[in-house]
């Protein structure tokens, strides 16, 4: 992908923070840190999104996210670590190549947790599951 900054920095033609380098995933900081330490685990291959990772890349993100967080949480003593992932600009992602965030977190960092909302209907969250577990499996 030509035009794609996290391809750039895969291949090392504009710089990057990189902490860790595997044969399937890139991790380096994020210049625009939440918190001192957040790092972004991409893989080096360009999938847009999560709908889009393959299956042999997938098997290997586990590993990472583990080793990356515990590293992290060490590095910089967190209190705790969140791991995000933006898909599709609704969901606030920006770069259009899949991925994740390990953001630090600190008791009393100031970042509240997301708002909630409650079901309409009782029957509401029991044909929302079915629906979904319908569309899982189709
Ligand atoms: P998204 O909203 O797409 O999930 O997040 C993209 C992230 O990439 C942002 O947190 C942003 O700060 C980070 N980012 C964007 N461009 C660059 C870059 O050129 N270098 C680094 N290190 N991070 C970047
Ligand atoms: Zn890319």
């Amino acid at each position: 992908m030509n035009n794609c900054i996290f391809c750039k920095i895969i291949n090392k033609e504009i710089p990057a923070l990189i902490i860790r380098e595997t044969e399937d995933y890139i991790t380096f900081l994020d210049a625009q840190p939440v918190n001192f330490g957040h790092a972004l685990v991409v893989p080096k291959k360009h999938f847009l999104n999560i709908y889009e990772i393959s299956p042999e890349v997938l098997e290997k993100l586990g590993e990472e996210l583990k080793i990356i967080s515990t590293g992290i949480k060490k590095a910089v003593s967190a209190d705790g670590i969140n791991i995000d992932m933006n898909n599709d600009p609704a969901a606030g992602q920006i770069v259009l190549h899949a991925h994740f965030h390990i953001i630090p977190r600190f008791d009393g960092d100031g970042f509240t947790h997301w708002h909630s909302k409650s079901y309409e209907y009782p029957e509401q969250i029991n044909e929302l599951a079915q629906k979904i577990i319908k569309s899982i499996s189709s």
